[in-house]
Parts: structure tokens; sequence; C-alpha cells
């Protein structure tokens, strides 16, 4: 990509989206003209926001927005702010909404968007004004019916706040439905903190029931203590699996007998991370995905699996919490090794199924209880799982393979019913 200085990034993200795509089209039956279309995003927005800082310098961060597809519904996927966003990463995880929406059979096509900057190094104040900058200028082109934002990678329901702010103030209305992930007591779901995580349990539920485990006693490591990772090492550990090793961007830590994890989460709430936690032993934080456990969960960022560590993974089962965790390359391995993987697509999409939910409470002017979030999220995510478990039998195949068998089929027959307009 012409922003990427080719040594930032040793591969292209969106190459291995797009490989993964294009081992489950050479088993349809699909013009590949029209593949081509679906594969390509069809708008990406790059940004130069300016930026006055709390100590009066000037700076320019560079932002992104990618809408993928916006043929199955408006355009939905979070954003992040990291130091490490570019356009290759924003568009990969753009290309994965479109086809995680299309997996669980909702009606958002797939967007993303990114920031490039260090919220750790950043007030508050900063980070307020580069959300504000960033929605002002993404004014025409998201909205409740074209591109619906939520939360990424240190994003989170405030931020979401200050993007439905801007964007309502500039519409002289309040608009909650521009974006999802927002606080309760603004037009927020109940259950949507949550809800990433919850999908990734009930997909290791799922998984578990398929190979006759039992969920107690399951050992578990989780890569990413954040708000996918913190969340399903919860709700997994009330299930009584044990949580064995967890890490964040700090540190690793470890006990075989499993971590209590509601002491962890008030370690983590005081001090920030997970490190030095009371009962638990120090280990290398590159060492948590080789951890001997039973499911792997990596809860962090893209490419971790890589074909330099997948043949030293332990685990029978690699719950993808995170976008984009496992390469192409280590795919192979794994496979060849007999481990699943539930693939991102399906395994996160709890987040925005429930994004969804929240969309459509926004649009109604009517709230659920959390239980019956919980109980809508549960039905879609089994029912997704089960299709795609099914077509892997039918097909002798991967569970990704199959997911975005799913995925391409959902999106080709809507383009063909659509027809293109000319
Ligand atoms: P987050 O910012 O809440 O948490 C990220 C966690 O990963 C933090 O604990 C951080 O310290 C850790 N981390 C970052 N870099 C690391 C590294 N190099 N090694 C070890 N740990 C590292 O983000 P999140 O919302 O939990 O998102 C995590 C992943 O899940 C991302 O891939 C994101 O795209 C994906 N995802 C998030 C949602 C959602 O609803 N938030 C939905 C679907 C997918």
């Amino acid at each position: 990509m012409t922003d990427v200085k080719s040594t930032d990034i040793q591969v292209s993200t969106f190459e291995n989206a797009m490989r993964q795509f294009d081992r489950a089209a050479g088993l349809l039956k699909i013009n590949p003209g029209l593949l081509n279309i679906i594969k390509r995003p069809r708008r990406s927005i790059i940004l130069e926001l300016p930026m006055m800082m709390d100590d009066g310098t000037y700076r320019l961060f560079k932002g992104y927005r990618v809408q993928h597809s916006i043929v199955r519904g408006p355009g939905k996927g979070g954003i992040r702010y990291h130091p490490d966003v570019n356009l290759d990463e924003v568009q990969a995880l753009a290309a994965w909404m479109t086809f995680k929406c299309a997996v669980v059979g909702i009606p958002f096509g797939g967007a993303k968007g990114g920031i490039v900057c260090d919220p750790r190094k950043m007030s508050k104040g900063e980070l307020e004004r580069l959300t504000r900058r960033y929605t002002a200028e993404l004014m025409d082109v998201i909205g409740p019916d074209q591109d619906v934002p939520a939360p990424d990678v240190n994003t989170d329901s405030q931020i979401m706040a200050w993007v439905m702010d801007t964007y309502s103030m500039h519409q002289r209305r309040t608009e909650t439905a521009v974006v999802t992930g927002k606080p309760v007591a603004m037009g927020g779901s109940l259950g949507r903190r949550e809800a990433t995580g919850r999908g990734v349990q009930f997909c290791v539920r799922a998984m578990a029931r398929h190979l006759g485990q039992s969920l107690p006693g399951l050992r578990i490591a989780v890569q990413g203590f954040g708000n996918v990772g913190s969340v399903a090492a919860e709700l997994l550990a009330r299930d009584g699996c044990k949580i064995v090793a967890v890490c964040d961007v700090y540190g690793a830590i470890a006990n075989k007998s499993g971590l209590d994890i509601p002491a962890l989460l008030k370690h983590t709430a005081t001090t920030g991370s997970v490190k030095d936690f009371p009962g638990s032993e120090s280990i290398d934080t590159k060492s948590i995905l080789t951890t001997d456990c039973d499911v792997l969960i990596p809860a962090a960022l893209e490419n971790q699996i890589t074909e330099e560590n997948a043949a030293l993974i332990r685990a029978r089962v690699v719950a993808e919490g995170a976008n984009g965790p496992t390469t192409p390359e280590a795919d192979v391995i794994l496979a060849e090794k007999g481990i699943y993987v539930i693939p991102d697509i399906l395994c996160n999409a709890g987040g925005v199924t429930v994004s969804y939910f929240e969309w459509v409470q926004d649009r109604m002017g009517y709230f659920w209880e959390e239980e019956e979030v919980n109980q809508r999220l549960e039905l879609i995510m089994n029912r997704s799982f089960g299709e795609v478990l099914a077509l892997s039998t039918a097909h002798d195949t991967t569970l990704r393979v199959a997911a975005f068998m799913l995925a391409i089929q959902r999106v080709a027959e809507v383009i063909q019913l659509r027809g293109l307009y000319a």
C-alpha cells in the first residue's frame, strides 16, 4: 500500500484475508468476475487530522475509514486507535466484517476505521478532540443507513459517545443509531460490552459439545486481556474451565491450577495490567501461544499464530477472539496437526451481532432486557456454528474455509438479486 513502508509490515494482512477468501471461493461455482467484485473494498478514505495537543503543539494524525461492502446493508465495523494502524490492516479488517456479518446473517456490510495514534500517551481531552475531528471529517459517509462504527482495540463506550454526540450536533438532532457500543445510558444495549467474549464462550461450548468434551476442567490460555479476552475468560471460568495463562501487552502470567479470574479483573482494574497478579507465576509473553492447554483464545491482534510458532501450539482448539490472529501458512500447519480453529468471522461475531441488536433498539426506541439480548445472541451463535460445522463436514474442509464459503455465497446471492446498476 502506498502509505505503508514495506518494512513496516512483513505480511499484507489484506492479502492474507484474500488468500482465505480464495481458498473458499475455489470450492464454489461462482463467476470469477463476481468474486473479484466481492473481494475489493468499495471505498477507502484516508484522512489527515490536525490537532492541537495539550502542550500547545500542533500535530497531524492519519485516520482511515474503509467501506468494504454495503451490498447486504450499511457498512459496519469498529474504530481502532493504535500506532500500527495502516490502510492495509483497515482494509483487511473491513473485509472480515463483510464476511462476518454474512456468516451470522445480519443485514450489514463490512467497514472498519482507525487512527494512527498511541492512546496511552494521550490525555482524555486529546482523545476527545481527535475523535470529534475524525467523526466530523466522516460526516458524509457514516450514518445509521450508511456506515455504523463501533469499538475496537483501544476504543470504548466513551469514545463511541463522542462519535454519537459529534454526529448528532452536525445533524441538529440526537441520532443514537449512528454508532454502537455506546454507554447504556445513551442508547447502548445491555450485554454489548460482554457480547464478543460471550460469543466466544458460546463457540467454545459448541465445539466442546461437538468433540464430546466437558467444560469443567478444560484448560484455557488467553492472549490479550481487553474487552474480548477478559470477558471470554470470565465467562468460561464461570463454566468451570481453568484459565491457566493470560497475557496483555505488558506481560504474561500463568497458574496450572487456574487463575482466580474475578480477582484478576479487580487487579487489572487497579493496576492496568495482568502483571504481578498475586498467586501467579510470570511467564514470557510470547510463550502464551504455546502454553499447554486445551483451548487457546488469541484475543489481541492479527498475525500472531504464524508459520514460526504454529507447529508449537499444543491446544486442541483455537478460538479466534481477535480478528486475523492466524496467518494462512499457520492455518495449514494447524489443520495438519488436527487442531480445530474456530475462525474469527464466526468466533468473534457476537460483538457485531449485539451491535445489530443495539442499532435495532435505537431505531425502535425500545430497549430489551439483558436476558433477551443474551438469548437472541445464543440462538444466532449456535445456529451459525451449526451451519459452518455442517458445511465443513459436507466438504471435508476446515471451519474457516466453510465459514468463508457460507459468507461468499450469501454476498454473491444478494449482488445477483440486486443486479449491477449502470
Ligand atoms: P482491547 O483494546 O480491549 O484489548 C486488547 C488486549 O490485547 C489488551 O489487553 C492489550 O494489552 C492486549 N495486547 C495488545 N497487543 C498485544 C501483544 N502484542 N501481545 C499481547 N497482548 C497484546 O481490544 P478488544 O476490543 O478486546 O479487541 C481485541 C481483538 O478482538 C482485536 O483483534 C479486535 O479486532 C477483535 N474484536 C473486538 C471486538 C469488540 O467488540 N471489541 C469484536 C470483534 C473482534
